[in-house]
């Protein structure tokens, strides 16, 4: 579909990246794990639209109050407290969430302004129970290198999350205020122009990675959001929100390309759905939507805060990734995925502190412990990073075999007070020497002097997969057939 050419349809497009930081929340001290399944009552409420100072009312606003919908919020035991409910001021702000999101800020080269002031920015769906969001800058006039140009990264704000939509029936909302204040940062994009949406894409990427160098973003479903607005020559400026996934970007950008291309498009807000299309949800809001949050103080930002914050900043992952393929022999796929899993800080001790091969510990740290999670539902989890520096320090020092680890991770899991040793003896999974497996071999081809290769192969594996690493049972079995 895309034989389309974005350059001389002159598209435009602006990102805004939203990220959850690993912290309480931003303006109370509930935590943000969003562990508990079942809320402990709700509450039911209903927004009204008020003129401005200067007697408007704001168009989006207006629209949504002429739905006439029905909030209903679910409250939670620890996850929510009064000042989700907005029953209780907003505490000081996160110091841990201010300090990584301008630790990101300062990744992506912007200037931190010298006071940071929270503001009240309206939100007309519901999804806040005050009928605003807070959101403070914190970062400004960054940029970020692509391919030899520089892109514009406009802004950077520190906001709370609004809650999450769990249903609608007949104009009632039903909406979770677990994410509610969930610290978010979002990065907001200068106009790009001569690119295409794979680049865009691309870019996104390149933002979100930076961001989450700092290892304090959450991860996860739902963890990063990703706004657009995007345009076409002599056509009117559309926002898509909510791309769950960064690899939708391109696809909801050649859509929305294709759809102002077909029809005559206005200037409005569309949801992006799962398949790359998008959908009508309301006006664009109309200007003048921020105010002042009268409950907190402007925070001073010293120079000295900033220039320590410079100084400690970590190693990012674009260098990281490049670092992990020369040095450690990652293949490209391998070293994004272990630097975006949530094992790389286990993945650096690891290769610091064993002699085991890292292209085994990364595919173990992602492949196989996804693949035993998803498969075979084992909780990962339970098993404590002690227990995974035993298990590959056993590796480096070949007392285990690569082909058992999947066996012992599972053991692991279900006897999280064991040992990598108690693995080993109950499984039975201690290596065989060579000398060990040829007896094995040869035991067999006593007993079945006609034996084909394969069969042989097979019946040798079945009793030391796990114990001698295949290629050597491989050679084993050769060599005796050769005889
Ligand atoms: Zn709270």
């Amino acid at each position: 579909m895309d034989k389309i050419n974005y350059k001389s349809l002159r598209m435009k497009a602006g990102l805004e990246l939203h990220m959850q930081l690993d912290t309480h929340k931003l303006f109370c001290k509930c935590p943000t794990s969003m562990k508990e399944k079942n809320p402990v009552k709700s509450v039911v409420r209903k927004l009204h639209p008020v003129a401005s100072e200067l007697g408007e009312i704001d168009t989006a606003a207006e629209f949504e109050y002429l739905r006439d919908r029905t909030f209903q919020y679910q409250v939670f035991n620890s996850e929510s407290c009064l000042v989700e409910l907005d029953e209780e001021p907003p505490h000081e702000i996160n110091p841990e969430a201010l300090e990584i999101g301008l630790r990101i800020a300062l990744m992506l080269n912007c200037e931190i302004p010298n006071e940071i002031h929270v503001m009240r920015k309206i939100v007309i769906d519901g999804s806040n129970t005050s009928g605003f969001q807070r959101t403070a800058i914190i970062g400004l006039n960054g940029w970020i290198s692509y391919k030899g140009s520089r892109i514009p990264i406009t802004q950077i704000s520190l906001e709370e999350d609004a809650s999450a939509i769990v249903g609608e029936q007949s104009g009632n909302v039903i909406y979770r205020l677990n994410r509610l204040g969930v610290p978010l940062v979002e990065i907001d994009t200068g106009i790009l122009e001569n690119f295409t949406p794979e680049q865009i894409q691309e870019i996104a990427y390149l933002i979100g990675i930076t961001a989450r160098s700092t290892g304090k973003t959450k991860v996860g479903i739902g963890s990063i959001r990703q706004d657009l607005n995007v345009s076409i020559r002599n056509g009117p400026r559309i926002e898509v929100k909510g791309v769950q996934e960064l690899g939708l970007l391109s696809k909801v950008i050649q859509f929305e390309v294709q759809r102002q291309m077909k029809e005559k498009p206005k200037e409005e807000t569309r949801g992006a759905n799962l398949d790359g299309t998008t959908r009508y949800l309301r006006p664009l809001p109309g200007r003048g939507r921020m105010y002042p949050e009268s409950d907190l103080m402007p925070i001073q930002v010293t120079k000295e805060f900033v220039e320590s914050l410079k100084k400690n900043l970590p190693e990012s992952w674009i260098s990281k990734i490049e670092r992990f393929k020369t040095k450690l022999k990652l293949p490209d796929t391998l070293a994004k995925e272990i630097v975006s899993s949530e094992y790389l800080y286990l993945f650096e001790k690891v290769v610091e502190k064993t002699n085991a091969d890292a292209v085994v510990v990364a595919n173990t740290l992602t492949s196989i412990v996804k693949d035993l999670e998803r498969r075979e539902k084992i909780e990962i989890d339970r098993i404590q990073e002690s227990r995974f520096l035993e298990l590959f320090d056993h590796l480096g020092k070949r007392k285990i075999m690569k082909e058992a680890i999947p066996e012992i991770l599972k053991y692991l899991a279900t006897y999280p007070q064991n040992s990598v040793e108690d693995a080993l003896r109950e499984l039975n999974l201690k290596p065989l020497s060579v000398a060990e497996v040829r007896q094995i071999a040869e035991e067999i081809l006593n007993q079945q002097p006609n034996i084909q290769f394969e069969k042989l192969y097979g019946i040798v594996m079945s009793k030391v997969r796990g114990k001698i690493d295949a290629q050597e049972a491989m050679k084993i079995v050769k060599s005796l057939m050769k005889k």
